[in-house]
Formats: C-alpha cells, sequence, structure tokens
C-alpha cells in the first residue's frame, strides 16, 4: 500500500540537513510520496527506511518473466480500472496442444502458432505462447514434445500434467526456460516446488478453494519462492469472474500478498460461444495467462482485438509516426491531404482515401496522438504547426501540387495555413473521414 508523506518522513532522520536537494525531512517525504524522489538521494537513510519504502514501492501484483531470456511479462498491475492509470503487461494468449494428438495436428498447430500475426491500428500482435498437456501415461513423450513445442514455435510454454512425476521431470528436461509447471496442488506441492525452484520456472498454484490457495502461497513464499501464478478452481464464467476480481482487489485494496500474483486460466468449455465468453471474462478481467484450448484464427482475432483495447495505456494514445504517407501509388501531381497522428484517425482516413481508388500523399504531422478536433483544441493541429511540419518534411520538393485538403472539422485554420505555406491554396475537405470518398470523387481529383 503507498505510504503516505507523513508516514515516510517518520522514517527520515528529520535533521533538515538539505544534502537530498530539499528543504526540509518533510519536502522530501512528500517528493518520495508522489514518486518525484528516490530514497537513495538522502544519504543518511536508515535500513528500516530502505526497507520499509522498499516493500511499498513493489507493485501489488508481481512481476513475472516467463521465456527464455525473460521474453514475456505478466503483473506488476497497480489498479483495478485501466482508466485510474493504466494496466501494465497484458493477458498472454496461449494455445494448447495435447500429447495424445496426432503428429499432423501437432505439426500444424505449432506451425500456425509461429506464423499467425494479425495486423491492427499499425500493431503487429502474434500469439504469446503454447501449453503442453500430458493426457497420456508415457512421460517420455510428454517430455520429447515438451522439448518440440519450445523449439519450433519459439515461444514460453505452460507445461501442464495431473502427473507430478512427468511434471517434474520435464521441469528438468526444460531447465532455464522459465515455464509455468500447471499446477502445484496441496497434494503435489512438496514434489513440484523444488522441480520449479531447482530448474528456473514458474510455478502455477491451484486448490479447490480460496482460502487453501492463499495458505498455500503463504507456505511457498515462506519458504523463499516467489515466482507463483495463481489458478483459480471455479466451475463456471461468473463464478471464474467474481472469484478474480475479489482476489485482484484483495491484492490492491487490502495489501494481500498472497492474491498478489497474476492468474493463470485454461480455457476449454467444450463449446466454441463458451470459450469465447470465458477467454473474454479473463481478459476483461486480469487475466495474465489465458490458454485456449486450440487454434482458431476468429476466435485469436476477436480476443486480440479486445486485448488490444483494454491493455492500451489510456494516457498514451496509439500513434503513427508523423510523417508523409503514401496512399496508394501517388506521383509529385497527386493530392495532398493533412490529418493528425492518432492511430485510429490516421488507418481511417488513409482507409476512406485508398477506397475511393486515388493515389495521394497524406501528411501527418506530430500531434501527440490526439484526434482532429482535440489536437486543435489544444493548439497542436493548427495552421503554423501544420506549415512548419510540411516544411521540415520538404513537402514542396516532394509534390508539385500546391494544394492540401484539410479536414472540415478545421476548416478555421485555413487562413492561417495559408499564411503559413505561401503559395499554397487551401482546401476544406469534408468533416468526417467516411465522406472522403464521395469528395473525391465530386472534384474528381
Ligand atoms: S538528506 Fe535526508 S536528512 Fe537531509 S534533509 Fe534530506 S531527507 Fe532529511
Amino acid at each position: 500500500m503507498a505510504l503516505t508523506g507523513l508516514k515516510i518522513q517518520k522514517l527520515l532522520p528529520k535533521t533538515n540537513c538539505k544534502e537530498c536537494g530539499s528543504n526540509t525531512c518533510m519536502a522530501f517525504a512528500m517528493k518520495l510520496a508522489a514518486k518525484k524522489a528516490d530514497l537513495s538521494q538522502c544519504p543518511y537513510a536508515s535500513e528500516e527506511a530502505k526497507r520499509v519504502l522498499g516493500a511499498a514501492s513493489e507493485p501489488p501484483v508481481k512481476g513475472i518473466a516467463l521465456g527464455s531470456g525473460s521474453i514475456l511479462k505478466l503483473g506488476e498491475e497497480t489498479v483495478l480500472y485501466r482508466h485510474e492509470k493504466t494496466f501494465v503487461h497484458q493477458t498472454a494468449l496461449a494455445i494448447n496442444i495435447d500429447d495424445t494428438d496426432s503428429a499432423d495436428a501437432i505439426d500444424a498447430t505449432l506451425r500456425q502458432v509461429r506464423e499467425y500475426v494479425l495486423e491492427r491500428v499499425g500493431e503487429t500482435i502474434r500469439i504469446d505462447m503454447v501449453a503442453v498437456t500430458q493426457k497420456s501415461t508415457d512421460c517420455d513423450s510428454f517430455i520429447a514434445l515438451a522439448r518440440k513445442a519450445a523449439e519450433v514455435s519459439q515461444r514460453p510454454l505452460v507445461i501442464r500434467s495431473s502427473d507430478p512425476g512427468s511434471l517434474a521431470a520435464a521441469a528438468g528436461a526444460l531447465k532455464g526456460q522459465r515455464c509455468v509447471l500447471a499446477s502445484a496442488t496441496p497434494e503435489s506441492i512438496d514434489n513440484l516446488l523444488p522441480a520449479a525452484r531447482d530448474n528456473g520456472h514458474i510455478l502455477g498454484v491451484t486448490a479447490p478453494d480460496a482460502n487453501t490457495l492463499a495458505a498455500m502461497v503463504v507456505k511457498i513464499r515462506d519458504s523463499g519462492f516467489n515466482d507463483l501464478l495463481l489458478q483459480f478452481e471455479t466451475h463456471s464464467v461468473s463464478e471464474h469472474f467474481q472469484t478474480v476480481t475479489i482476489a485482484r482487489r484483495a491484492a490492491l485494496k487490502d495489501s494481500v500478498k498472497a492474491m498478489g500474483y497474476p492468474h493463470l486460466c485454461f480455457v476449454d468449455t467444450g463449446d466454441p460461444l463458451g470459450d469465447i465468453s470465458a477467454a473474454t471474462a479473463e481478459i476483461n478481467k486480469y487475466g495474465g495467462i489465458c490458454v485456449l484450448p486450440s487454434f482458431d484464427p476468429a476466435l485469436l482475432a476477436t480476443l486480440m482485438t479486445l486485448r488490444l483495447n483494454i491493455y492500451t495505456d489510456p494516457q498514451k494514445p496509439i500513434q503513427v509516426e508523423p510523417k508523409v504517407y503514401p496512399i496508394g501509388d501517388p506521383e509529385p501531381s497527386s493530392p495532398v491531404f493533412v490529418t493528425t497522428n492518432f492511430s485510429l484517425t490516421y488507418f481511417i482516413v488513409s482507409g476512406e482515401i485508398e477506397n475511393s481508388g486515388t493515389s495521394a500523399w497524406l501528411v501527418v504531422p506530430e500531434c501527440e496522438g490526439m484526434s482532429v478536433l482535440t489536437a486543435w483544441a489544444a493548439g497542436k493541429f493548427s495552421g503554423a504547426t501544420i506549415g512548419k511540419f510540411c516544411k521540415e518534411v520538404g513537402l514542396e520538393k516532394q509534390v508539385d501540387t500546391r494544394e492540401i485538403i484539410i479536414p472540415g472539422h478545421v476548416a478555421q485554420i485555413s487562413g492561417e495555413l495559408e499564411e503559413a505555406l505561401p503559395g499554397w491554396s487551401i482546401a476544406v475537405g469534408p468533416p468526417e473521414a467516411a465522406d472522403l470518398e464521395s469528395y473525391i470523387k465530386s472534384r474528381k481529383i
């Protein structure tokens, strides 16, 4: 839980020596509380102050790094709702393969995992993980499959078995790869905790109820191991939704450390609609890793788009690089449009120009990722700023045309832009991007 300035001040030497750059210890404490200073700036801070402040600055949901080279991160969350600040690490999506699947089906799934790419608003999105589930009793073939899955997919693994002996053996075979072992129960914890700890893996822990799960976590933490994921045993989407919400609230609001870990969930309702509703709930509410039962591109596109909406930082709009974009195959005489660098705006405007069949240049100045009217109101999309950007990128050398088409919503900047770009005429386009196609056709450009 965050400490107040008053509580922090009580931990400081209170000599007001000013060596930290603040006039008093209280002023320094207020800066620490606001995270605008670091305790290391006070040379006289006690070990007690370092310990207490260090613990208080840890995120309430522990950060977990997965995969060889720690390529995937989970946790480090600090808020219940994204608009309070932001969510930090998005839900990782994994595709499951069973060791009883046919060799052809396994090869196809691993290839699909490796090759699948979804493009959304300029982001390139891929599948994050593979889960390998043991359904047979053949430990050797389970281990061979886990090795193959790691090698072919080049993704971090969840390795899952109800047999603690097989899971521990697979953990040894994949030593150092920071896989998730799914999952230790109250009965198997004594076998699986050493397997995770000695081989550098993350341990999923599960129990029939939240109290038993919390007691297991406390016992594991007390043993000095802390790389954990929580897997809740629930029996319906609504029960799961409620349980994970209570757990996250306990971690964030009541500082219940045993609930302060990312979650692991296996989706497999046996019904495509059931799967999508379970996976959607998981992404909406704090999913750490969501394992899907099979590769389904329609399900993935839906879930990845949802995830992009939820895990985009609301304080940092998705932006495209400010520059002059060619749309289609433009020539120097092609028309020139201008819009802002908010990704959604850019992709809608460029899409509408493309749909019209016209090739054009699209000038996108730096607007800090704001949409047209917001950027104009903030002074980031004015005649002066657009004119300055056009000069900086050498637009006059790139194109022959001397007309620039501005969005209809900011018709009022045309005079200022004319002044900023001597020799250019300013045309006012439609207010809505949806009308660009008819505007282009009506002007025969
Ligand atoms: S350096 Fe430490 S003791 Fe000195 S004023 Fe700053 S906080 Fe207080």
